[in-house]
């Protein structure tokens, strides 16, 4: 018999249940136990789900009230001292006091920092570490889930985050520290709670260590050896799970262990299966993520079943298939046909061979036009008429900008009003007349609340915007989009990624009127807002039937065109963003060199036809620049905003010493947490900025943008960072 198992499964709920949930109850108007509840309810579900869909073991502890690293920390007793209190305050408080710097209970405090989770848009609270952190196993959160799971009847695999990997995503607050010495006190943990599940009579436990598809330093492959069998002793049997790409240079270390089971990614890494199956003996468990979990498109079942028909007639009962989403009737009928043989399901495998056809035959996809412009892309289209300084003289020369300008990154708070505003148009509710009225009402009040603020450089407040990348690509040809399907991306935050199927291009464009508008009613500079291509590519399920690169540059190429049209229309300063630009990078070294250039070359496609005074800008909110600093000075945006009010400015050190050229914004104020930064706080901030970057080239700015506050709390914040930047001034 295969094995049909999945590593994890969406959490946030088919309609965002938990989102609601957890919103209602940080804003106190749902108590814990119906919080509690609620998200019982969805966990029931989803094993229910998951059993209905025939797979042969339930994943557990994959379930989440925020971020499973997190739910990792809680597990292992890591709380940083800051956290700690005298009042006795509810575990459940207590946890959301480190995902957001405060709860319903206890002292508002700095939160947990968050940063992205491999090469994908979702976020994670980073664990920390110092000299005296120690380790305690606090397994009931996880004991209680697996109870639950068992009610199903069927097997249940408990998912943990292995050790290496947990503490690899971990930041280290003392830098004599060396992360590895903590496995003497973390590793007795980890064993202690493996030989509980095994009296608990789990068969298997999925251990995640997805570092295995990164570049790792000797001293961590070594690790994995040493860990490994002090581990495999008093456990259950473990499935050491790799997910994100290859095994690579990492492959040896792998088959290594003497783990009773493997799972791999088998659609990133396919290209080493074979290798895999040389090495990996044929009576230990090989698990295969076939299915690829990372994009929309239809699996080829029939090319797969060909695929994989001799390593199953090699393997038979050694062998299990899994896939890391939604994709469970895939998987059902690749088992079935793998199992039975293919004649037992030719309707269905004759059904996915039409579908795919199908789509390869679509005449949506492909668009003419598009298709000859990109083939006549001129290197002049990629750079700017002059060189960076000659363009900043004629840039201040023109809008005379004080010292530490002061700006934000794009959004105002999204309040219910304005959803409410959308939806009705969306719903036919409301006339286009009526709509365009009243998202100019809300301009007009965003545009007043700067002004009163004493900001410099305004913003219209993206009022219009659902999503900075749904928002584009509802005007752009060659873009489809889905109800309801969500992907989480940090705590009860979740976003709905469009599908690029065909060529893509503007019709009409798409952002000029709002920021004329917002223009119109103030002598202040307004920033136009767009989305970069990296962006637009990265948070999209992107078609897989050309490069990824071609898609970019067709999306640049209407950009482009977006670009000069608010120039056109007397608009000085333009904001490209691209929160994604790392997140995007591949996860090894060997790969960054093709994507950093092409992601490079995309954004510059898109913003070069700028005449030199106009000011480009580009925001980017994550504070991990290591290795890329070339590739985002070769940008060449006029001015970048970038996140580091929870980092404590430390990566201004890394973009001094690279001497970078351009103007920066380092956020000051935090956006991801309602606490209301204190102008002293940002004060500090931004003089600890000026030791590396002079003050000519700073800007004061918020860490992205404010669509998640609200009004209560981003008028006093925002009012105190400009009261910072005067008294910046005044100390020069
Ligand atoms: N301009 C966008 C905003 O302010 C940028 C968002 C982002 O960086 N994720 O909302
Ligand atoms: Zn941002």
């Amino acid at each position: 018999m295969i094995t049909l198992h999945n590593l994890g499964f969406p959490r946030i709920g088919p309609k965002r249940e938990l989102k609601f949930a957890l919103e209602a109850y940080w804003h106190g108007d749902l108590d814990a136990h119906s919080l509690t509840d609620t998200a019982n309810q969805l966990l029931d579900a989803q094993l229910q789900h998951q059993k209905n869909s025939g797979l042969s073991l339930l994943p557990v502890g994959d379930f989440s009230l925020y971020d499973h690293v997190l739910d990792t920390s809680f597990l292992l007793g890591n709380l940083p001292k800051r956290f700690h209190t005298d009042q006795p305050i509810q575990e459940l408080d207590q946890y959301f006091r480190v995902a957001r710097g405060r709860s319903r209970q206890g002292e508002p405090v700095s939160a947990g920092e968050m940063t992205k989770w491999f090469d994908t848009n979702y976020h994670y609270i980073v664990p920390e570490f110092d000299t005296d952190t120690h380790f305690s196993l606090h397994a009931e959160k996880l004991l209680a889930q697996i109870e639950r799971a068992k009610q199903t009847g069927c097997a249940v695999k408990p998912v943990i985050l292995g050790p290496l990997t947990y503490l690899w995503l971990g930041k280290c607050k003392e830098a004599s520290l060396d992360k590895l010495n903590l496995l003497q006190s973390l590793v007795p943990v980890y064993a202690e709670l493996l030989t509980e599940l095994k009296n608990l009579g789990i068969d298997w436990v999925q251990v995640d260590e997805p570092i295995l598809a990164l570049d790792l330093e000797s001293s961590w492959k070594a690790a994995f050896s040493r860990v490994y069998d002090q581990l495999v002793g008093h456990s259950p049997n473990l499935l050491l799970t790799s997910y994100f790409g290859p095994l690579l240079d990492n492959l040896e270390t792998a088959v290594s262990l003497p783990v009773a089971g493997l799972h791999i990614d088998a659609v990133r890494g396919k290209a080493e299966l074979p290798k895999l199956l040389e090495h990996w003996p044929a009576d230990k468990v090989l698990s295969l993520g076939v299915i690829d979990g990372r994009n929309i498109w239809r699996s080829n079942i029939n090319v797969l079943l060909n695929e994989l028909a001799p390593v199953y007639a090699a393997r038979s009962d050694k062998l299990w298939l899994a896939f890391a989403s939604e994709k469970l009737d895939e998987l059902a009928l690749l088992g079935r046909a793998l199992e039975q043989g293919p004649d037992v399901v030719l309707p269905e495998l004759e059904a996915n061979a039409r579908a795919i056809e199908s789509r390869r035959r679509s005449a949506q996809v492909t668009q003419r036009p598009v298709q000859e412009r990109l083939a006549s892309i001129q290197p002049d289209q990629l750079q700017r008429q002059s060189s960076y300084p000659q363009r900043a003289a004629l840039q201040h020369e023109r809008f005379r900008l004080p010292l530490y300008p002061t700006t934000t990154i794009g959004s105002f708070p999204q309040t219910a009003e304005i959803r409410q505003t959308r939806l009705k148009y969306k719903q036919k509710q409301l006339s286009a007349d009526d709509y365009v009225s009243a998202i100019r009402e809300q301009i007009a009040y965003a545009i007043q609340e700067q002004e009163h603020y004493g900001l410099d450089v305004l913003v219209h407040g993206e009022a219009e915007r659902n999503d900075m990348v749904e928002y584009f690509g509802e005007q752009l040809q060659g873009y489809a989009f889905t109800r309801f399907g969500w992907v989480q991306s940090y705590g009860s935050r979740c976003v709905k990624p469009p599908i690029i199927y065909g060529d893509v291009s503007r019709p009409v464009p798409m952002t000029v009127d709002w920021t004329v508008y917002a223009q119109s009613l103030t002598q202040k500079l307004v920033k136009g807002m767009l989305t970069g291509p990296v962006t637009m590519l990265q948070w999209a399920f992107v078609r897989d039937d050309q490069p990824r690169h071609q898609t970019a540059l067709q999306i640049a190429l209407a950009l482009r065109d977006e670009v000069q049209d608010l120039e056109a229309a007397g608009i000085q300063m333009i904001q490209v963003d691209e929160p994604a630009f790392r997140e995007g990078m591949p996860l090894r070294r060997n790969d960054w060199q093709t994507y950093l250039q092409q992601a490079v070359e995309a954004f510059r496609l898109s913003c070069s036809g700028a005449l030199d005074s106009t000011q480009i800008h580009t925001h980017m909110c994550y504070s991990e620049f290591n290795g890329i600093l070339d590739a985002i000075a070769d940008m060449d945006a006029d001015v970048i905003t970038i996140e580091t009010s929870r980092s404590d400015m430390e990566l201004l050190d890394a973009f001094a010493k690279f001497a970078y050229p351009n103007e920066i914004g380092p956020g000051v104020y935090d956006i991801h947490s309602p606490n209301v930064p204190g102008v002293e706080q940002m004060v500090s901030l931004m003089r600890k900025a000026s030791q590396w970057i002079p003050a000519e080239r700073l800007w004061v700015n918020p860490d992205c943008g404010l669509k998640t506050r609200q009004w209560n709390e981003v008028a006093p914040a925002l009012k105190n960072l400009v009261q910072a930047a005067q008294q910046l001034r005044t100390e020069q």
